[in-house]
Parts: structure tokens; sequence; C-alpha cells
């Protein structure tokens, strides 16, 4: 092999960050490239299921990430509208028994800087307010076109990574298509109030709510989803409470005080992508949203970023003198994965917000699965790689 072989990652986001900490671990040579002038805190809480806590810890950050969030002891599933407990999910320690590793929940910006802080002492070169516009292959590898305040550069490495976020533009420069709106939009907020330590998933006819408590400094971490027709891409907005108490009309007590207790939420658009698009071509691949955008109820978008990550080292570490090769193969052991995550993120959405009969079926299905049942329908997400609990990957 020749000498340390160089990654230009566009995006300093989860995945990114990942991203370059592995491949250096691995003797990678790693710049990002970020677009954004600082590493803002953007975002809320991210559940980290034991999949990627198995990967972080891996990286040495279990103890930095146990400091700054939390351990849940259960996932409990609620009937929006009478607030009584339908089934429920035992985490804590007996998820760290059956998966390896624990169930967390962090905030993003202290999951970004604990990853940041992490690749710049491993040596990773971050540099801020760079945007990757477009790239090319050349005989060295991949020259990318970089804007940047005082200018245009074009750095050359010998491969790059597109972990530009769902809205990739690298995606669009590699001929795949763009994201799809998916009529919904995403509520965001973090209040101050001491809870039990569990996520609460309130389900209820066309929206849901997911509340969990996300530190120990007593904070709670609110996702409301509902329809929502504006499609605009990367829009992000402070919205009042009392448009979002609009559409829990005739929700219980409970469910309408956590809304009421945020004044103001952030409202996103949720896009996410069609399974089966190119991720890749010569020396320039994807992960992450860029890879693989889905929507937010399987909880899955970071912890398949960081999946991505550790496969990508992986494959690249398992052919050292043929990266492109190392790149498809990364790409090849992705896709099905991801893809029955985007699937079944999909099939969860349409399931949380079912009215009526639908509903009535539902929870009557959930109650009588039962704990053992319900938790192991998890183990091809949560235990994936361990021996034991080898795949089925579509969610069944
Ligand atoms: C409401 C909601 C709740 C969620 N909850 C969870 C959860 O509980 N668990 C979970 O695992 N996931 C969750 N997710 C998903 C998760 O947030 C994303 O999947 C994850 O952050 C994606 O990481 P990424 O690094 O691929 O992209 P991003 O975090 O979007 O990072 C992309 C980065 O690239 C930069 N960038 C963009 N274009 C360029 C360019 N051309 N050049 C250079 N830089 C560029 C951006 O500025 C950004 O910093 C949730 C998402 C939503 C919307």
């Amino acid at each position: 092999m020749k000498g340390r072989r160089s990654v230009l990652i566009a995006g300093a986001g989860i995945g990114g960050l990942a991203a370059a900490l592995t491949l250096t671990q691995r003797g990678f040579k790693c710049q990002i490239v970020e677009r954004a002038s600082a590493l803002l805190e953007v975002g809320a809480g991210l559940q980290i299921s034991p999949n990627a806590s198995r990967i972080l810890d891996g990286l040495g950050l279990g103890p930095a990430l146990d400091a700054a969030g939390a351990r849940p002891d259960a996932v409990r599933i609620i009937d929006g509208r009478s607030g009584k407990a339908i089934a429920s999910v035992p985490l804590g320690v007996q998820a760290e028994k059956r998966w390896g590793a624990p169930y967390r929940v962090i905030h993003r910006a202290d999951l970004q800087r604990i990853l940041s802080e992490a690749a710049l002492a491993a040596g990773v070169a971050i540099r801020l307010g760079a945007e990757v516009v477009d790239f090319a292959q050349v005989p060295a590898g991949v020259l990318a076109h970089l804007r940047t305040a005082e200018g245009e550069e074009t750095p050359t490495a010998d491969l790059l990574i597109g972990a530009d976020g769902v809205y990739s533009s690298l995606r669009g420069r590699l001929g795949a298509p763009p994201p799809r709106f998916s009529g919904q939009i995403a509520w965001r907020a973090i209040i101050d109030l001491p809870s039990r330590n569990e996520t609460g998933l309130w389900l209820g006819p066309g929206a849901h709510l997911v509340s969990y408590s996300l530190n120990q400094r007593g904070q709670m971490n609110l996702v409301a989803i509902t329809h929502g027709a504006d499609a605009r891409p990367g829009w992000s907005e402070p919205r009042q409470a009392g448009e979002l108490l609009q559409c829990f009309r005739g929700w219980a007590p409970a469910a309408q005080a956590l809304i009421r207790a945020a004044p103001v939420w952030t409202v996103w658009p949720l896009y996410d992508q069609e399974p089966g698009a190119l991720w890749g071509a010569g020396p320039t691949t994807l992960m992450g949203d860029a890879a693989h955008g889905m929507l937010p109820h399987l909880a899955q978008g970071a912890a398949m970023a960081i999946e991505d990550a550790a496969a990508l080292a992986d494959a690249l570490a398992a052919s050292p003198d043929r990266p492109e090769l190392a790149l498809r193969n990364y790409e090849d052991e992705r896709q099905p994965r991801t893809h029955a995550a985007i699937l079944q993120s999909r099939r969860n959405g349409q399931i949380y917000r079912m009215s009526g009969l639908q509903a009535l079926a539902r929870d009557t299905a959930l109650r009588l699965m039962g704990t053992e049942r319900l938790t192991r329908r998890l183990d091809w997400l949560y235990g994936y790689g361990l021996p034991a609990v080898t795949q089925p990957t579509n969610g069944a």
C-alpha cells in the first residue's frame, strides 16, 4: 500500500465526524470540510440505540456520552387520547444485557461536541466555513471544488466522502435523485422538567409525540410529528405552542401539558430518500443522511450514520490496496440495512398515527404481543453485528 491515504469528508455532522475519527484511528489522514462557520447547537435530543452506542463505546466515547446524556429505563407506548400505557419495552440494564451496549439519549450538540473533540485530539483537521460545491475524479484520486469566504480552493485527496446531510449536494453531483418530502413536519422543543427516566411514545390520530428525559440536568426533549404542507427543503422556523395544540385537540391532559410547557417550538420539514439510489462512483461515496435520509420514526438516522462510519473503516481496512473496491463493498453492505430502516421508519409513522378501528387493532396487537415479543422485534436493529441476532433486515 502507498503512504497514509488521505480522505476528504464533506460535512461535520454526526456521520462525518464519526467517520473521520474511525478512519483516523485506522491510520487514514482525514480532513473535514464543513459549510457552517461554527458547530452550532443545531437540532435537539437524539436517542442513541445500542447498535450505535456499541460503536461509540469502541471509539472510547462511552464515559463522555454518559456524563452528557442519560440511559432511559424503558420506552412506554401511550394512548395519546386516554394517556394510558399500552405497552412498554425495557431498556436500561436489560437493553445492555440483550444488545451488548446501552441505549442512550443525548443532545445532538453534546454528541457533536464529543465527536469533534475526539476527532481533533486524534489529529483530524476540521475546516469550518468551507463548502464542497463540486468534485472530479483525477489521476491522484479526487479533486474537490471548495467555496470559502476567502475564495475558491481545489484540494485533492485519495477519497471523498459525502456526509453532507439529507439535502446533500454531493449526492446531486453523483446523479442520484433528491430526497422526497413526506408530507410531515417535526416540532422540537426542550423543556426544564425533571421526569421519569423513560421515553414516552404517545400515539394518536394524525399526530404522535415523543418525550424523553434528556440528561441529569432535568431537561426533557419533545418531538411532535404532524401533517404539514410546506415542502421547501431545509426550512426551519420557530412556531408557537398554540398552533401545535390545534393538532392535539382531544388528547390527554398530560400530553397537552407537555406541549404547553414549551411556548416556542422549532419546526422542520421531514424528508427521506427513496431506497435504491446510487451512493458512489470511483473514489467518492456517501454516508449518513446524504446516502439514506430517513424519517425519524425509528430513531435511527444518526445511529445508521455511526454504523456507516464503522463499516466504511472496516471495508477500507479489508482492501487497503483497492480503496475504490472497498467503497463499493461498503455500499453493498450498507444498502440493504439502511433501506430496511427507511421503509420501517415510514411504516412506523403510519402505524403511530392511525385512527378509529385501525388504532384499536394496533393497540390490541401491542398489548397481546407482550414485552418479550416487542423486544425481540428490535433485535435486527439493536443487535446488529452480534452473532446471536444476525438479520432479518426487514424489521419483522
Ligand atoms: C425530529 C428528528 C428526530 C430525530 N431523532 C433521532 C434519534 O432519536 N436517533 C437517531 O439516530 N437519529 C435521529 N434523527 C436523525 C438524525 O438527526 C440524522 O439522521 C443525523 O443527524 C444525520 O447525520 P449526518 O451527519 O448524516 O447529517 P447532518 O447532521 O445533517 O450533517 C451534515 C453536515 O454537512 C454540512 N454540509 C452540508 N452541505 C455541505 C457541503 N456541500 N459542504 C460541506 N458541508 C456541508 C452541514 O452543515 C452539516 O453540518 C432525528 C431527526 C429528526 C428530524
